[in-house]
């Protein structure tokens, strides 16, 4: 039984309402309300007793109200620090961790077994969390992403150029499929909001309520600015016809739907990014020299992809490459462990695999099954008798796995290019890595392949030939089985999409998704304008020099641009023999004068080590003072050789300022400090760069 109120938007939580019985109506979240209708409405039933469970209709919704919406209340969202957005996100994800108990009582109606839902429920909050910290360890805390230190384009250097990012000033459109209703929607959504670019989420209709219920726990946390995230259930009907060319369009579903929705007049009139993830046909190989081990490997790896979710992933292995001589101990190993799967309704115990989402999925695996068989036959499964493990089997979506068989592969069509969304895989024997390379290409470009192989055996040869018609390749063997996070899994850090079939869309893969939904900027100018628009002192820009050291100065008293010039050095003979021995590095071309004579440079030259440390020593304050730690080095560059008889002074230039939040307050509060290093010679050359980190105390 499902809750109304949560369904309808307009609980506190779900495990705080009364059940009601009769078939309830979606809502949806949209200009700051929740709207839900009866007109036009789709009704949705339970995967298990086949009853309807909800209705969705997204009549009376106006499309344009809602994009405008979200545009008028973008700019809070963009006016945020990435860290800021990465701070509300965790504190988002921690409390969709406390109320995921909801989400799995509302996830079995759907089919899915408490393992299954876990991918979409935990997985998803997980990705939140994920991209929170991937942000707030990998970006300034800016509004912008400054790309490059400085692109000089004159001779003099006072005109050059760096590379922005800004959040577009628009909106992004998600639509997604069915089968993950809670994951598809945070890996979406978190890339955007990151960018500080609000969201409008349509998700498929059979499983909205998923989604739906995680939007208003979102909603009740009251940490996003209005306007950030709006939800259609239903259909979108005209909204297309009111976005513009600052906003972006991600899909994932079916090729059809996305190739219909790509064409449409206004995304191309406007240059509106459509990314898409559609049907993928994607492969398992079997290495040619796969001893026992690595059978079992694979038949474990194959067999999991067709029985998590039912075998509703878009990254489900739906093609099995095996060696004609291993074929027919893989079909009777996998059969084997295929009679032990008790398909049947999820809140029964024994149940290890669910049911497909809807009737109007198990008939659409069925006719794909049925064109599949065209090209291969079932050995497994099929439309033949199955026991479900269900109170009533007929009312039910379940479905067997399903395994073909097909022994022509380069005869076959079908097999290559027929997605059966739901627990049904293809055999097909190779004979050679050319002809498994030509086979795996035949899927016209999917979204991930895993090539199972022994640990010594090297197939580099297969994966140069794989890799450009896939978006992630998984490379199993002994060796990374125990830990390896499985072919089906897509990770916040990696890629994930495809060319070709897939849809040509990259989602995930890190900060690269948070950029989708910026635009990138060459802003040209002086090293002055440069510093001023990207917050970080740029080379040949106004710097000041102050009598007080700057180790002296609190976090909050540190301007950019401010200056230390050292006293100068000369680097001696006593001084390499000494930092040789201190650190044992002895070198030739620090301590042989012989063997330094022959080499690059003519003659003993210092270590870079000491030019460092010795650079240190020149620009260090050594009383105690506001500079907690020294906490990293970047960018080190060693660019001249420093010879006996050198000397050396170092330019440190405060270069970036980055408060950072205090979670332990028996801890001074305190910033990251970027200093720019540069250390140069008595003839002004260059011979070493690099940035330097520190923590520095704030204001009392
Ligand atoms: P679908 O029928 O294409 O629907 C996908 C989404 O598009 C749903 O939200 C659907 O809403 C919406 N939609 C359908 N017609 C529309 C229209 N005219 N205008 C606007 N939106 C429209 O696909 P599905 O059945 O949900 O998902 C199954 C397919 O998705 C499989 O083929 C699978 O391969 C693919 N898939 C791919 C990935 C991936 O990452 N590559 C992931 C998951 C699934 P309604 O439900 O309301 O119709």
């Amino acid at each position: 039984m499902l809750d109304q109120a949560l369904l309808e938007g307009t609980s506190k939580s779900a495990a705080e309402q009364q059940p009601v019985s009769e078939v309830i109506q979606l809502g949806s979240f949209v200009y700051g309300t929740w709207h839900s209708s009866h007109e036009d409405a789709r009704t949705v039933v339970h995967a298990i007793s086949n009853e309807p469970i909800y209705t969705v209709s997204s009549h009376g919704i106006d499309m344009q109200q809602v994009v405008e919406y979200a545009k008028q209340n973008g700019a809070i969202l963009a006016n945020w620090t990435f860290h800021q957005r990465a701070n509300a996100l965790k504190q988002i994800a921690q409390h969709l961790l406390e109320h995921k108990e909801d989400f799995y009582q509302l996830a079995y109606a759907t089919g899915a077994t408490r393992k299954d839902a876990w991918i979409d429920i935990e997985g998803g909050i997980q990705t939140l969390f994920a991209y929170s910290s991937l942000v707030r360890r990998e970006l300034n805390d800016e509004k912008i992403i400054t790309e490059d230190s400085w692109i000089q384009l004159s001779k003099n250097g006072t005109f050059g150029a760096k590379h922005i990012l800004s959040p577009k000033s628009g909106v992004a459109v998600h639509i997604n499929a069915f089968n993950f209703p809670i994951w598809g929607m945070l890996e979406k959504i978190a890339p955007t909001l990151l960018a500080g670019v609000p969201c409008i989420v349509k998700p498929a209709t059979d499983g909205a309520q998923l989604t739906q219920a995680v939007v208003k726990a979102i909603e009740d946390t009251q940490l996003l600015p209005k306007g950030s995230l709006q939800l259609i259930c239903g259909q979108i009907d005209d909204l297309f016809d009111y976005l513009g060319p600052q906003d972006s369009v991600t899909f994932t579903g079916s090729a059809y739907t996305g190739q219909k929705l790509r064409n449409h007049p206004h995304l191309n009139k406007y240059s509106i990014p459509f990314s898409m993830e559609a049907d993928s046909v994607n492969s398992a190989i079997l290495s040619p020299e796969a001893d026992e081990a690595t059978v079992d490997l694979f038949i474990r790896e194959v067999f999991r992809e067709m029985t998590t979710k039912a075998g509703q992933k878009c990254t489900a292995i739906r093609r099995a490459f095996v060696p004609q001589a291993q074929l027919e101990q893989v079909q009777q190993k996998l059969i084997a462990k295929l009679e032990k799967v008790i398909v049947g309704d999820p809140q029964k115990q024994d149940t290890t695999m669910g049911a497909l989402a809807s009737p109007k999925q198990k008939l659409d695996v069925e006719n794909k099954v049925a064109e599949l068989a065209k090209d291969a036959k079932i050995v497994f499964g099929g439309t033949t008798n199955f026991k479900f493990n269900a109170a009533t089997p007929e009312n039910g979506a379940f479905f067997p796995p399903t395994l073909l068989l097909c022994e022509q592969p380069l005869q076959a069509t079908h097999v290559h290019t027929t997605e059966a969304f739901g627990p049904v895989c293809t055999l097909m024997p190779y004979q050679s890595i050319d002809e498994l390379a030509d086979l795996v290409a035949r899927g016209e470009g999917s979204l991930v392949a895993s090539v199972v192989k022994n640990s010594h055996e090297n197939i580099e040869q297969i994966i140069q030939k794989i890799a450009p018609w896939h978006g992630r390749v998984h490379i199993l063997d002994e060796e990374s089985a125990k830990e390896s996070t499985g072919h089906g899994s897509p990770l916040p850090h990696l890629i994930h999409g495809g060319p070709g079939r897939a849809g040509g869309g990259e989602e995930l893969g890190g900060i690269r998704a948070v950029k989708h939904y910026m635009q990138r900027t060459a802003i040209q100018g002086s090293p002055n304008s440069l510093t001023q628009v990207t917050h970080s002192w740029t080379a040949g820009s106004n710097i000041k020099q102050d009598r007080v050291h700057p180790f002296k100065k609190d976090f909050d008293e540190l301007v950019i641009g401010e200056r230390l010039l050292t006293a100068r050095r000369t680097v001696t003979e006593a001084d390499i023999v000494n930092f040789a021995c201190l650190s044992g590095d002895y070198f030739y071309a620090h301590t042989d004068k012989i063997a330094a004579a022959d080499s690059f440079f003519g003659e003993r030259v210092a270590h870079g080590y000491f030019i460092v440390s010795a650079a240190a020593g020149l620009f260090v304050d050594a009383a105690q003072g506001p500079v907690i730690a020294n906490y990293g080095m970047d960018n080190l560059r060693f660019v001249e050789p420093v010879k006996i008889g050198d000397s050396i002074r170092v330019e440190l230039t405060c270069k970036q300022k980055t408060p950072k939040p205090q979670k332990d307050l028996s801890q001074p509060a305190h910033g990251v400090v970027v200093w720019d290093i540069k250390v140069k010679n008595q003839r002004g050359e260059l011979v070493a760069t690099y940035d330097i980190l520190t923590l520095v105390a704030r204001a009392a």
